[in-house]
């Protein structure tokens, strides 16, 4: 391909029209293959003087600066990347993995960047291990268009007041967010109450009930140093609901449950507090809960005490879930999306990639070039 003689062309920087050729330089770019082979598309490209840019190669419709793919192919790139491993996909089209992320980066960048945020009122946050439980990243969702609009490295306080300026500096509002769901974590929780200063904290149910298996696992595995022949291999069973166990688990946690087992109490305990959340009424769910702490109390089940402790020490944020009714259900269905983020940008050299990837598949971001 080549210009005509004579051909005037604009500046790259500042689109001053009408600027004579001052010598070219020759470019090739990869596009879409043709049948089987692939295919190259070699230009002569102009540069120009500005005279406020000074020498500058000049913009070519059909690619953007410096990937060395045109516009169509990196279309297809952005289109592959969503549904295979960015390895795989570098395998595929013959080129490297550097190169593909370097697509992905820069349209990711730009969807992310460009994100509308002014709508932000009610918010989920949670970590997530990028790497073996190495590096953390946390995700904030916005609960009502269920996307991820914020992903960052870390998982401490630091994290939020990042949020709170991404909000501010993209059309949204710190001071706007009304709801946040999140675990009972001191770090978010500081930084909830610092950087989004009119939010209400309600703690995640799933987070709160996850701290309750736990205790009632300790009870099991503590007790099954005595009960080895009933406790042993049933770790699941107790975890598990019910509806989940297949018929062989259940009728051996039917026959476990006449047993007069300290982990068939915590167990018991653990079911009836589930019904906290059922109750429709607030203030009747407040009660439930309070009593259920008196009856957590007299059983003298350490695990459990503590865990009721917990709850008091978080008190408001607990009941706050009868007000708010939000909770990072939804984010935990971001939770697979993550995971399967974690498999597209498999052989991931840094948390940048793995991240990329994640505001790729979890922020619903449309990235990719413009095609005219
Ligand atoms: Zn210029």
């Amino acid at each position: 391909m080549d210009f005509p003689r004579g051909a005037t062309f604009c500046c790259p920087e500042c689109d001053r029209a009408g600027l004579k050729v001052h010598d070219t330089e020759e470019k090739t770019w990869r596009h879409l293959d043709f049948f089987q082979h692939q295919a190259y598309l070699t230009a002569r490209v102009a540069r120009v003087v500005c005279p406020e840019h000074k020498v500058r190669l000049v913009a070519v419709p059909w690619a953007g600066p410096r990937s060395g793919f045109t516009l169509l192919f990196e279309a297809l790139v952005m289109a592959m990347v969503r549904e295979m491993p960015v390895a795989t996909l570098a395998g595929l089209i013959g080129e490297s993995d550097m190169r593909v992320w370097r697509v992905v980066h820069h349209y990711v960048d730009k969807a992310v960047d460009a994100q509308d945020l002014s709508g932000v009122q009610r918010v989920g946050l949670d970590e997530t291990s990028s790497r073996r439980g190495h590096d953390y990243v946390t995700v904030f969702a916005d609960l009502d268009q269920r996307r991820g609009v914020f992903v960052v490295e870390g998982r401490d306080h630091e994290t939020v007041s990042a949020f709170s300026l991404f909000l501010d500096t993209h059309g949204g509002s710190s001071d706007q967010v009304k709801e946040v769901s999140q675990d009972m974590s001191e770090a978010f929780l500081k930084g909830t109450l610092a950087h989004l200063p009119n939010a209400e904290i309600t703690f995640d149910r799933y987070h709160v009930k996850s701290h309750l298996s736990k205790a009632v696992d300790e009870v099991r595995r503590e007790e099954a140093k005595h009960h080895k022949d009933l406790l042993r291999n049933t770790r699941y069973m107790w975890l598990k609901r019910p509806k989940n166990l297949t018929d062989r688990q259940r009728d051996l946690l039917d026959e476990l449950l006449t047993q007069p087992l300290e982990t068939v109490r915590a167990y018991t305990l653990a079911q009836q507090f589930d019904s906290f959340y059922e109750l429709d009424d607030p203030d009747t769910a407040e009660e439930y809960l309070r009593r259920w702490i008196v009856e957590v109390d007299a059983s003298g089940l350490e695990p459990l005490k503590r865990f009721a402790r917990m709850l008091e020490d978080h008190w408001l944020g607990v009941i706050r879930w009868h007000h708010s009714k939000v909770s990072n259900g939804l984010l935990e269905g971001l939770n697979s999306l993550i995971q399967a983020a974690k498999r597209r940008a498999r052989g991931y050299r840094s948390n940048r990639n793995f991240i990329a990837m994640t505001y790729l598949i979890v922020g619903k971001l449309n990235a990719g070039p413009v095609i005219a």
